[in-house]
């Protein structure tokens, strides 16, 4: 991937209105290997310009033209794959197997499924005496993090593009490259110029513009929920939607009817997965008393099978990693015992993390309660039922959460109680259709398949 030094404005690269630039980091080994522009107000306001141009247009395209276009940006997207590993492994520090197979596929499916989805969508309903128009929302604003960087970026616009809304995608500072490759992938699919846009840059400066921006009608985020708040506080101001996407603290609930083994290896696998840079990651795991012992011990002997440069990778930035650090010493201080892991990092040079497991972490500890973002799990006990289901829903989050118990039904029962958007039954697969988003401070808003589609409809009733 070779770097570009404009914007994608309009259908065209061209020159970013400043002269500000953002280094691309290798987090393995802390090299700039490329730059990018950082934009300002003036490109963002360029970029939803032409994005309200095109949207009157591009609306009134028929849902089948739409899904022809979306499919040629999944089959170009599928052309790129090796490319777009590539660039994810650079930029992110993703072991290469888990780029391809995650940061690659995962989008490319996705922006599958909205091709189809876009196909078949009724957007037209009768009601009555009424006949209901869903219509595109209008212009979005779309503000992406660094950790799913392409998958954030195809979740938010895919579904935009299959409603007919067009689209102003500010990426992550520390993921700029793949949104780049995105950009070039749409240019290539041939959608009509305007459509989509993109402004690299700064969240504070490009991304706070986009946010405030009046010919901006909705805008989607994923990240961290004090921007989220801050974010939705702006939009809220100019009544503009929102769908926020942020933290999470989710729980896996081992009852104790369980295989043990299996619900704690595929446990300490989620949590590492990325580095454990996941919001959906299920970092408190939860035991029954008299099986906890058991559980630690096999949790500890799962972790060494994370190898720091194998098969999992550095942390995005110098930030997290003082960051994840910080949460590591503040568990020991405050009496949870270390049984993988540490403060230490793996290697000198690059933002390395150690897989790291505490046991004996109680409720009320910060590392039970806060987003770590980093290789961290906590393994807590429980007394009874009503014991795990107090501690699974004792924070401000409820994103995701895992059940294991000897029989589904048994499982169901608790996740029906759970405080929390996704459920994993027993090991259950991932769905790329099925709803994601959060309860509580875990956001607003659905992303994913049909549920992720609504998020981009307004309704419009005509009564006879
Ligand atoms: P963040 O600051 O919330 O970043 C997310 C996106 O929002 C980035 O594109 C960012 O730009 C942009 N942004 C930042 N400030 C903004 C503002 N005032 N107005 C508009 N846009 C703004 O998250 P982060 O700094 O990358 O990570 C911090 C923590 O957030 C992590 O440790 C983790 O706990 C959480 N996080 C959660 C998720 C998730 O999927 N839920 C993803 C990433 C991080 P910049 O790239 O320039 O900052
Ligand atoms: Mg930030």
């Amino acid at each position: 991937m070779k770097p570009h030094d404009g914007m994608y404005i309009d259908g065209e690269w061209r020159p970013a209105a400043g002269t500000e630039t953002i280094d691309v980091v290798n987090p393995a080994d802390e090299q700039v290997f490329a730059t990018v522009p950082a934009g300002t107000d003036a490109d963002v306001d360029a970029a939803v310009r032409a994005a309200r141009a095109a949207l009157p247009g591009w609306a009134g395209t028929a849902p089948a033209d739409r899904a022809a276009r979306i499919a040629a940006l999944r089959d170009v997207l599928a052309g790129r794959r090796d490319e777009i590993a590539e660039t994810v492994a650079a930029e992110l520090g993703a072991p290469l197997a888990f780029a391809q197979a995650v940061h690659a596929d995962l989008p490319i499916k996705v922006a599958g499924s909205y091709a189809e989805l876009a196909a078949g969508h009724a957007f037209e309903e009768r009601i009555g005496n009424s006949t209901v128009f869903h219509e595109p929302v209008g212009v979005v604003g779309a503000i992406t993090p660094w950790n799913y960087p392409l998958h954030q970026i195809v979740a938010k616009v895919a579904p935009a593009l299959a409603a007919g809304c067009t689209v102003v995608l500010k990426p992550a500072e520390d993921t700029p490259l793949v949104a780049q490759l995105f950009a070039d992938s749409v240019h290539e699919a041939g959608l009509p110029a305007g459509v989509f846009n993109l402004v690299t840059g700064l969240g504070p400066v490009a991304g706070q513009a986009l946010v405030a921006h009046p010919g901006v009608d909705l805008v989607s985020f994923t990240g961290s929920t004090a921007v989220g708040k801050q974010i939705a506080a702006t939009a809220g101001a100019a009544v503009k939607r929102v769908a926020l996407e942020l933290g999470g603290k989710s729980a896996n609930v081992i009852l104790p009817t369980a295989d043990l083994a299996k619900a704690v290896n595929v446990g300490v696998a989620n949590v590492m997965s990325n580095t454990g840079q996941t919001c959906s990651a299920w970092t408190r795991m939860l035991v029954h008393r008299e099986r906890y012992d058991e559980a630690v011990a096999l949790a500890a002997a799962a972790a060494a099978k994370y190898v720091p440069g194998e098969r999992i990778g550095p942390v995005v930035n110098a930030e997290q990693q003082a960051r994840v650090r910080g949460y590591i010493e503040q568990g020991i201080a405050e009496g949870a015992r270390l049984v993988a892991g540490g403060p230490e990092a793996p290697r000198a040079l690059g933002y390395w993390v150690s897989p790291t497991i505490f046991a004996d972490v109680t409720p009320g500890m910060t590392i039970a309660q806060e987003e770590i973002f980093g290789p961290v799990l906590s393994i807590l006990a429980y007394e009874d039922e009503d014991d795990a289901l107090r501690i699974a829903n004792g924070t401000v989050y409820g994103l995701a959460g895992a059940v294991w118990a000897g029989d589904d039904a048994e499982a169901v029962a608790f996740a029906r109680r759970m405080e929390t958007g996704q459920v994993d039954i027993n090991g259950g697969r991932f769905n790329p259709l099925a709803p994601f988003g959060g309860y509580k401070q875990s956001g607003v808003g659905r992303e994913l398949g049909p549920h992720g589609l609504a998020e981009y409809l307004q309704t419009k009733s005509l009564q006879f």
